[in-house]
């Protein structure tokens, strides 16, 4: 454990060459007003532009920038995992880089902390920036969010935020890799506040996020917090089952009590094609938890880092195993 170091910044990046600078401006002049020590522990998402060296040249200019580079390109989620993992702060925040989250927020989380709050997260009050579109998804997702999930996740906040140590090292003992962060925060149940803030239009570069992303990402959150869509086989089965009793009871009284016919073509195929429709549905859905059990159970890690740069000087007071690898992987760092 390093001593005098209090707060670290994990920031994930994917593709943000144009951003990272004005971005480390705005950051540094925040944290330069700070009392304490701080690091930046950027994770490069396996950028394919010129992101990681930007990176390189943030930290000749300042020796607080750390960065870890994944292989490939792991996900929002997991990059942010990544620079959890190896952060060392007393109080560690998390941000976007592309300057949608204001660094001038995170003096007033950091004042939550020093109150006695373990979770300072940030709440969007406006989002300028989205189309109706985003905003009336993200409006709805969070509010069925809520209502499925067994635990109450805070409405409209996203992964900005600032924690404690302890609620890092709790994230960090997590063994799951499908991550909802967001959610994962508060099923702890530390004690925690929100932060309003305004969250700013994305200026350079564009959103990693499209349509198919985000609900792959929202589908994520309710399946890993709620088990309501599986129940909802057994609902539809039940609701169906009573339909059509009450419909056989109709045709046997057409059929026996009056010289009536009933014609049939029409409303058989509406009812094959409806019931078919909805068993391929629930299917779908046992199949898309499934699919999450088989990524659990397969245990591979959570990310493959391919170079680490800041974490030289301490490795040393580090397992002697742990050691002998970080200490090829800087010779291999030091030979680029
Ligand atoms: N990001 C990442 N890996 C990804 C996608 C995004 O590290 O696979 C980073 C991205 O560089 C940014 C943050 O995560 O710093 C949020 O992404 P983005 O701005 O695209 O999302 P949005 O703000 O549009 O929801
Ligand atoms: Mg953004």
């Amino acid at each position: 454990m390093v001593s005098g170091m209090v707060v670290s910044i994990v920031v994930p990046v994917y593709n943000e060459q144009q951003v990272l600078a004005p971005f480390f401006a705005r950051l540094h002049a925040v944290l330069r007003c700070l009392p304490q020590p701080y690091e930046v522990i950027f994770v490069d998402d396996g950028s394919q532009d010129a992101t990681f060296e930007s990176l390189l040249a943030l930290r000749a200019k300042d020796r607080s920038v750390k960065i870890i580079r994944l292989a490939r390109n792991f996900g929002h989620q997991v990059a942010i995992s990544a620079g959890l993992e190896r952060s060392r702060g007393e109080y560690v925040a998390v941000m976007d880089g592309d300057l949608q989250d204001p660094p001038e927020v995170l003096p007033a989380m950091l004042g939550q902390l020093q109150q006695g709050y373990d979770i300072a997260y940030g709440v969007r009050s406006i989002r300028k920036d989205e189309g109706w579109l985003k905003r009336s998804t993200s409006f709805l997702f969070y509010r069925l969010l809520r209502w499925v999930a067994e635990i109450p996740i805070p409405k409209d906040a996203g992964d900005f935020c600032m924690m404690r140590k302890t609620v890092v090292d709790a994230l960090n003992r997590l063994p799951e890799r499908n991550r909802f962060l967001r959610g994962l925060r508060s099923w702890f149940g530390f004690k925690q506040i929100g932060v309003p803030y305004q969250r700013a239009l994305r200026t350079e570069g564009r959103t990693k996020f499209t349509l198919g992303r985000m609900f792959r990402f929202s589908l994520d959150g309710i399946i890993s917090f709620s088990i309501a869509p599986l129940r909802l086989a057994s609902y539809l089965g039940f609701l169906s089952a009573l339909v059509s009793f009450f419909g056989i009871l109709v045709m046997l009284y057409v059929r026996l009590g009056t010289t009536h016919s009933i014609p049939g073509f029409a409303s058989i195929t509406i009812i094959v094609l409806f019931l078919g429709g909805v068993q391929l549905m629930t299917v779908g859905l046992l199949g898309e938890y499934i699919g999450r059990v088989y990524d659990e159970v397969k245990q591979r890690p959570l990310y493959v880092a391919s170079e680490k740069i800041g974490w030289e000087s301490i490795e040393s007071e580090e397992s002697p195993a742990l050691s002998a690898v970080h200490s090829l992987q800087s010779t291999a760092t030091s030979k680029q």
